[in-house]
């Protein structure tokens, strides 16, 4: 009998092994598509980082690629988001809590690194992922072939040979460079090159952030925040945020706004040690938390004071629209940025990974892995994600801006609009719109804790339809009752 050959499948090179990298890898290894990751560290959980809120569209996604029973043991679900303002007024919201009754998947509060951790384990074939492997160059493996496979070089000499490259390295990456170099180049009437001149100053600067973690024995703390709650106090140029974590350790951060803003590639040096303990100096008798009498003599020095570690990021914010050039794409980080009052960054690096690897699972089940396909592939795949990122990048920066106070104005939409409108702008922006957009993968089955959660959302509309239907009856017929008898 005549043996079928398996169709073509490109072998893809991904570059940078964190959230992005570790979530695509994961996905081409469930796609059956071959595939080698180079990262720079030597170890995985290198990246300490701090706490990060997942939504449910990217619980969602690692769901289906069985990452996300992994994370039991270290997430705790947010209940309740709790926000101060300047002038004493402290509110409360539940709504956090109806995400897991409404989309089957809770907004979950848990460490960079054990998300990390658990894509990693997760993977059945751990030698494809070279660490200590830092990318210092990326060309076509033969120069007079431009369009042709591509050869990534790496600090050590070693050479890998791939189909297509993937960017996951982050805000400081390589690839982007290698990317809009290629694009550059294409100067045909269509071509990329003035669009990529022009699209850099869309990253700015306005905002860098200071963060820690105390220990779970600072007690005090861990009574004030339960695990489950978000705690805010916003003032004029600052905000810090406190995430109580299940072990009882709390996780903070502090943002500051910056004198001016800094538009790409003109972007400021990362802080010192030196300079964030300066700033940290300079803000150790601001109040971390009016929550009552008990905690009001928690200041931002009782909290940093007691952190075995501190460190700062810039918080970039923006949207690039070149994603893909020739054979190189980018995703996550490298790509668009937010400051994290949305908790969508590490969110859509989840469904950017998601929408390649849908792109590339097509690519491989058509058998076509031509220059022209691959392409094509990689010029399409970003098309729906980037339009829905570019909202959410316009929701992002405003949400910031009035979290910091930037403007009188912004003070009273915090402390006059907001508290009122953030529980129907959820429940109509997050469980109608947002989620429904969400990315998830094609290849695989949808999971049961979603298709529940549909169902449940069906019922409900269908009860609210019964409802609204009687209540316009009645309304109807009384009005036409009162016209006859009032004639
Ligand atoms: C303070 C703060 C709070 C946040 N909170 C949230 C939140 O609540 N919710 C949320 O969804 N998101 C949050 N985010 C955003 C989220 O953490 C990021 O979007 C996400 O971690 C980015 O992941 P990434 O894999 O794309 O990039 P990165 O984490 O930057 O990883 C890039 C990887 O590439 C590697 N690399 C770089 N260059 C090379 C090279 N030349 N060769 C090989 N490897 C290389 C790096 O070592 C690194 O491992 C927060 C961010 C910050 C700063």
């Amino acid at each position: 009998m005549e043996q079928s050959t398996p169709p073509p499948s490109p072998r893809v090179i991904i570059i940078g092994g964190a959230i992005t990298g570790l979530t695509l890898a994961r996905c081409l290894e469930k796609a059956g598509i071959d595939y080698v990751l180079l990262e720079k560290h030597s170890d995985i959980l290198t990246n300490l980082g701090g706490t990060l809120a997942l939504l449910p569209a990217g619980c969602r996604v690692l769901d289906q690629l069985g990452v996300f029973d992994l994370l039991e043991e270290c997430r705790s679900d947010l209940r309740g988001l709790v926000t101060a303002l300047p002038d004493g007024y402290v509110y409360r919201k539940e709504t956090f809590g109806l995400f897991g009754p409404k989309l089957g998947y809770p907004l979950t509060l848990l460490r960079r690194r054990d998300l990390l951790h658990a894509l990693y384990t997760s993977l059945e074939d751990m030698s494809r992922i070279r660490l200590g492997a830092k990318v210092v160059d990326i060309a076509p493996r033969v120069a007079s072939e431009p369009d042709g496979p591509l050869c990534v070089t790496t600090d050590s000499g070693e050479v890998y040979t791939g189909d297509i490259v993937v960017g996951a390295d982050g805000v400081h990456g390589v690839v982007r460079e290698h990317m809009w170099r290629i694009a550059g180049l294409q100067q045909t009437p269509r071509g990329k090159g003035n669009q990529v001149r022009t699209e850099k100053g869309a990253m700015t600067v306005d905002y860098y952030t200071i963060l820690g973690a105390t220990p779970a024995a600072e007690s005090r703390l861990t009574e004030m925040i339960q695990p489950g709650d978000m705690h805010m106090r916003c003032d004029k140029g600052v905000l810090l945020t406190l995430i109580a974590n299940s072990d009882g350790s709390v996780n903070w951060f502090v943002a500051f706004k910056m004198d001016r803003t800094r538009v790409y590639p003109d972007l400021p040096e990362k802080l010192s040690q030196e300079e964030i303990r300066a700033t940290l100096e300079e803000y150790a008798e601001w109040k971390a938390w009016d929550g009552g009498a008990d905690s009001s003599d928690i200041t931002l020095g009782a909290l940093w004071r007691v952190s075995p570690w501190v460190s700062a990021t810039h918080l970039q914010e923006g949207l690039f629209d070149t994603w893909s050039s020739g054979r190189i794409t980018c995703i996550g980080d490298t790509v668009f940025k937010f400051t994290p009052n949305l908790a969508q960054g590490a969110n859509l690096c989840i469904e950017s990974a998601a929408a390649l690897a849908n792109a590339l699972y097509g690519m491989k089940s058509s058998g076509n892995a031509t220059t022209t396909a691959i392409h094509e592939a990689l010029t399409l795949y970003p098309k729906p994600l980037q339009s829905r990122i570019k909202q959410l990048c316009l929701i992002s920066y405003h949400t910031t801006r009035v979290h910091l106070l930037d403007s009188s104005f912004l003070w009273y939409v915090a402390r006059y609009i907001l508290p009122y409108v953030m529980e129907p702008w959820v429940q109509y922006g997050v469980f109608l719109r947002e989620h429904g957009m969400a990315v998830m993968l094609d290849y695989l089955p949808r999971p049961d804790r979603d298709k529940r959660a549909a169902e449940e959302r069906a019922r409900g509309w269908r009860m609210w339809r019964v409802v609204g239907n009687t209540a316009l009856g009645m309304v109807l017929g009384i009005g036409a009752f009162c016209s006859f008898w009032l004639r």
